[in-house]
């Protein structure tokens, strides 16, 4: 009888011990408030934002020029003229992102723990576009957030008329998102309505003078669904850092996003076409390019595009058509022209946006500046002269 007893615990702790090993351990960031965690609302959200993270892992992973993932777009122009792609699963960074993915998709449950719908976060105010939003999503209406036309409204001039147009166009300009053809999982509002109305939003560049165009200051919103700022805040999974950093980007048309760089590696997907074909331009290069200019007796390096001879080079057009995928190595220089559109909707360009490594080091954007000024509407032109500096990371 003794015996039978000792094999039949061990057995259990056995089952015990796989069963352990089998799952993943959790650590949430220390500001989760669980408060509201099973209301209805609550679990809409966490349910389109899983859906949101499946589709992610689908653009990370299908095969789309690469066997395992898509080719991505890593310089628009190499300094030899042509565009650098790079299978994007071939980057660690990007490897660990997948993995944790994985196991928030495998364990959703355990994962759970770490999700927050933000309706009370006080590190920053988040926002819903604005009212009309909260009528067409319960969940907004029940996250109640305050909106980014009562911020505009407060503003004056240019940036609160760029503010307000895509405020009050939001639904209109996301609503012109498609996926591209070859992924199975529908991430755009038409499939996650209450994702994309109740994710908080961000007017990133508002306040940022240093973005010198007042267009695209209030013409720029993003929104975290997964990462140390978003929905989805877990620090650590099986005792590693969580550097995945997920969401969304809204550019109004007409807007030029300014030179800069940052040291976490970063990926979009767009989701929007331009009305007259190719207006959605984008501009990325290493930080040690030949299209830079350096001078020996300075740290950082000069951009100074010619309008006719450089630009053409420079940037390409951006679209869903399953060839554009971008990703950004640490420091690499990028910049976004969203052109005026040919249609008389209001339009703009719509992304998946993530980024790998959002616990490591410094993670703040920066803008290079512009050294001089060539054009008295708007100051940082696609070929105005900037100087950037990014700081030499040890890899
Ligand atoms: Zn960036």
């Amino acid at each position: 009888m003794k015996i039978q007893f000792i094999s039949y615990a061990a057995g259990v702790q056995l089952w015990m011990l796989s069963s352990m090993a089998a799952a993943a351990t959790f650590v949430c960031s220390d500001d989760i408030d669980a408060s509201a965690k099973h209301s209805e609302a609550a679990n809409i959200l966490w349910s389109q934002t899983l859906t949101y993270l499946q589709g992610v892992r689908e653009i990370l992973t299908e095969n789309n020029g690469c066997n395992d993932g898509p080719l991505a777009v890593v310089e628009t122009n190499d300094g030899g003229g042509n565009v650098a792609r790079q299978c994007v699963t071939k980057y660690q960074d990007v490897q660990k992102a997948i993995k944790h993915l994985d196991s928030v998709l495998k364990e959703p449950d355990a994962a759970r723990k770490c999700f927050d719908t933000q309706k009370h976060y006080d590190a920053f105010p988040l926002y819903s576009a604005n009212d009309d939003i909260k009528a067409k999503s319960t969940v907004a209406a029940w996250l109640d957030r305050p909106t980014l036309v009562a911020f505009y409204q407060q503003k004056s001039g240019e940036l609160k008329d760029a503010g307000l147009s895509l405020a009050n166009d939001f639904w209109a300009i996301l609503q012109q998102s498609k996926m591209p053809y070859y992924l199975k999982t529908d991430i755009s509002v038409r499939q996650l309505p209450d994702l994309w109305a109740a994710v908080g939003w961000l007017p990133f560049y508002a306040d940022s003078e240093k973005a010198h165009n007042v267009r695209f200051r209030g013409g720029y919103a993003y929104a975290e669904v997964m990462g140390p700022w978003g929905l989805l805040r877990i620090k650590t999974i099986d005792g590693e850092p969580v550097g995945a950093e997920i969401g969304m980007t809204v550019q109004l048309s007409d807007t030029f996003y300014p030179y800069h760089y940052h040291h976490p590696q970063e990926f979009y997907m767009p989701l929007t076409s331009a009305s007259c074909g190719d207006e959605h331009l984008f501009f990325v290069a290493q930080e040690d390019s030949a299209l830079f200019e350096r001078h020996s007796r300075q740290d950082g390096f000069y951009i100074d595009a010619d309008p006719s001879a450089d630009l053409p080079a420079w940037f390409i057009p951006q679209s869903p058509n399953g060839n554009n995928f971008t990703y950004f190595e640490r420091n690499a220089i990028h910049a976004f022209n969203v052109g005026k559109g040919c249609s008389n909707q209001p339009s703009g360009l719509v992304s998946v946006w993530g980024r790998t490594t959002a616990r490591d080091n410094e993670q703040s954007t920066r803008l290079c500046e512009v050294v001089e000024k060539r054009s008295v509407a708007r100051n940082a032109e696609p070929h105005s002269r900037y100087i950037c500096n990014p700081t030499k990371w040890e890899y």
